[in-house]
Parts: structure tokens; C-alpha cells; sequence
């Protein structure tokens, strides 16, 4: 539980207002002071600020009704479950507020340039840039082409490594591991690669490494969402954590090439 945590839990308990940039200023010791003030048998005023700090976030924990043991400023067993309970209902909360109509654009894909303006916004197709991000994943995926073998990483865009890297984490904390991969979201389909769009002649978004394919198999490029597996309803939490990220599915947006993902709007 680190100070950006418990400035997470102070704002969902409408305790705090700032910002959540791990530095615990006035404003977050003066939310601590108010929820650890409602603990009256806490001796909290003779602990040092970083046991308080642990403490607010108990109670917090405590409040929000996860089972974080004593209110007693120690990171233990109990903590640390409470967190990771509250950590993935909150995500849960973020997937299911951003429901919205398919293919809306959200604020987050306004800051992505639109198709015909990527290599302004991105430099050139094929370029260092293109392959300097590391995206880590959060379980081993497996390769389309070569279900055998595992990658725990893959290289994209330095622009889009922090958002995919987010999706993934979101969709397995969304999902759990299990249905992760029974929906074969970790089925790996590729990134960048310099190539021209299939069936066109002006370069593919994977030129840039700012798309990602995945499960090509049950999604082929010219399947509807009468054949495409990614367009059952038990991918919509997915689609919703893409969108969210800032990221256009060309399948939501245009119900075809299913597989497909990018960080560039039509
Ligand atoms: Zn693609």
C-alpha cells in the first residue's frame, strides 16, 4: 500500500480532493487526520505519519466495507486482501460507468490523432519510435501463429506502451485469469509490423506499431458480428476498457476486422 493507494482510498471516501501524485501533503494528512479522528480507540497521534498513512487506509478499507483486520497502521495479510478486493471492484465500477453506446468516441480517443494524420502525430512508419515501447503482460499470452509458444512481453509504439499495458491489466483484473483466457483475449495476433492494410494500398496502423491483433482466427477481417467471437456481448467490458484507454476497435466502430485494435480514430 504505497501513499498513491491511500490517496485512492481518501477520494473514494470523499475525504480528498487533490491529487493523486504519491506526496502526502497537507491536504492528504488532513483526510487522514479526519477518518483516523473517528477511530476513538486508535492511538494514532503517537504514530509516526507513515504508520498514520497506513492507517487512514484501513479505515478507509473498513469503511468502504472490505475486512482490513486492525486498525493498527501495519501492512498484514488482511490489509493487503482488502486492498486488492477494493483495487478490482473499483476497476469493476470504472468498467461498468463507461458502458456507452458503441463506437462513441470519448475524451481519452480525442487525444489520438485520426487515421490520415498518424505520421505527424507518431513520426515515421517504421521508425525507431515505432518499436522503443515494452508492453509487459500480465499473464503469458500465446502466439496466433504458434499457440506452443508463450511471449510475456511484446514491443509496440513508445506513445502507446503505458495504455496497452493498462488495458491488459484492466481486462485481467476484469475478467480474472480464468475467463481471460477461455475468451482467448491472450492469444496474441501481432503489433507492429511494417505492412500495407490488407485489401489497400496506404500503410497499416501496425506500421506504426499503435494497433494490436488478437484471436485472428475466430475474427477474421471480413466477418460481422454474425461470425466474429469478439463481437459476442461477453466482450463488451473489453471493448469498454480499450475505449477507455483512448483506443478505437475497428470492430465496434465498423463491424468488421474484429481482431483489431488502434490508437488512431477513423
Ligand atoms: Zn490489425
Amino acid at each position: 500500500m504505497d501513499v498513491r493507494d491511500i490517496q485512492r482510498l481518501l477520494s473514494a471516501a470523499g475525504l480528498y480532493k487533490g491529487a493523486i501524485d504519491g506526496d502526502a501533503g497537507p491536504l492528504t494528512m488532513a483526510a487522514v487526520a479526519v477518518i483516523l479522528g473517528r477511530q476513538d480507540a486508535v492511538p494514532w497521534k503517537a504514530w509516526p505519519k507513515t504508520r498514520q498513512l497506513i492507517a487512514a487506509g484501513q479505515a478507509v478499507l473498513l469503511l468502504l466495507g472490505h475486512e482490513p483486520g486492525r486498525i493498527d497502521g501495519l501492512i498484514g495479510h488482511n490489509t493487503l486482501e482488502a486492498l486488492t478486493d477494493w483495487a478490482s471492484g473499483a476497476i469493476r465500477a470504472a468498467v461498468e460507468r463507461i458502458l456507452q453506446p458503441a463506437h462513441a468516441v470519448s475524451d481519452t480517443q480525442g487525444a489520438y490523432p485520426r487515421q490520415d494524420t498518424v505520421a505527424t502525430f507518431y513520426g515515421a512508419a517504421g521508425g525507431p519510435d515505432c518499436t522503443a515501447g515494452v508492453v509487459t503482460l500480465p499473464v503469458p499470452f500465446r502466439i496466433a501463429w504458434d499457440l506452443g509458444q508463450a511471449v510475456s512481453s511484446f514491443r509496440c509504439h513508445k506513445l502507446v506502451a503505458d495504455p496497452l499495458t493498462r488495458i491488459f491489466r484492466q481486462a485481467v483484473a476484469h475478467y480474472g485469469v480464468t475467463e481471460f483466457e477461455r475468451l482467448k483475449l491472450n492469444v496474441f495476433g501481432g503489433c507492429y509490423n511494417y505492412r500495407k492494410m490488407r485489401g489497400g494500398s496506404s500503410l497499416s496502423m501496425h506500421a506504426w506499431g499503435i494497433a494490436v491483433d488478437l484471436d485472428p482466427e475466430r475474427n477474421q477481417l471480413r466477418w460481422g458480428r454474425d461470425r466474429a467471437a469478439f463481437a459476442a456481448a461477453a466482450y463488451a467490458p473489453f471493448w469498454n476498457i480499450v475505449e477507455a484507454a483512448g483506443a478505437t476497435s475497428l470492430g465496434r466502430a465498423c463491424n468488421k476486422d474484429w481482431m483489431h485494435f488502434q490508437f488512431a480514430r477513423l
